[in-house]
């Protein structure tokens, strides 16, 4: 059965995204720590982020660069931070999170509700300084 994100990749659940390319495929947290609080997950399935093959990693961490730097520019925040859990979801992913202090990244935080509009609003301002 394929994972939520494997079902996010083909289309038949929705999202708000941010980028993809032959690889990878990037997308708003729905729960998110901060706004803009983005995903980045590789299009092969697989469900544990170290069990990737390098090349696949490596690239992994390239694209997420490039979403990371578009989150900073349009997102308020000291930086991007970035973390791997993979506890929820078994179909490997990283979470880039704009930060301003170390707790911040804290996923034990309640999360933030926004509507379907305001997160159609936050992925088009990220999308459009890729
Ligand atoms: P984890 O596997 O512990 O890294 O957490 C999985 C993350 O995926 C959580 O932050 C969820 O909010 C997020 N998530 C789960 N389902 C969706 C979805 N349909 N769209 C966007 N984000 C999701």
């Amino acid at each position: 059965m394929p994972s939520i994100f494997a079902r996010i990749i083909n289309g038949e659940i929705p999202c708000y995204k941010i980028a993809e390319d032959d690889r990878y495929f990037a997308f708003l947290d729905i729960n998110p720590l901060a706004e803009g609080h983005t995903l980045v997950i590789p299009r092969e399935e697989t469900d544990y982020i170290f069990d990737l093959n390098d090349k696949l990693l490596a690239g992994m961490m390239v694209f997420a660069k490039k979403v990371a730097l578009a989150i900073d520019k349009t997102m308020p925040c000291k930086r991007v931070g970035m973390a791997v859990l993979g506890l929820e979801v078994p179909h490997a992913h990283i979470h880039l999170i704009p930060i301003n202090e170390l707790g911040d990244i804290d996923f034990m935080k309640p999360k933030l509700k926004f509507t379907p509009e305001e997160f159609k609003a936050t992925a088009a301002k990220i999308r459009a300084a890729l």
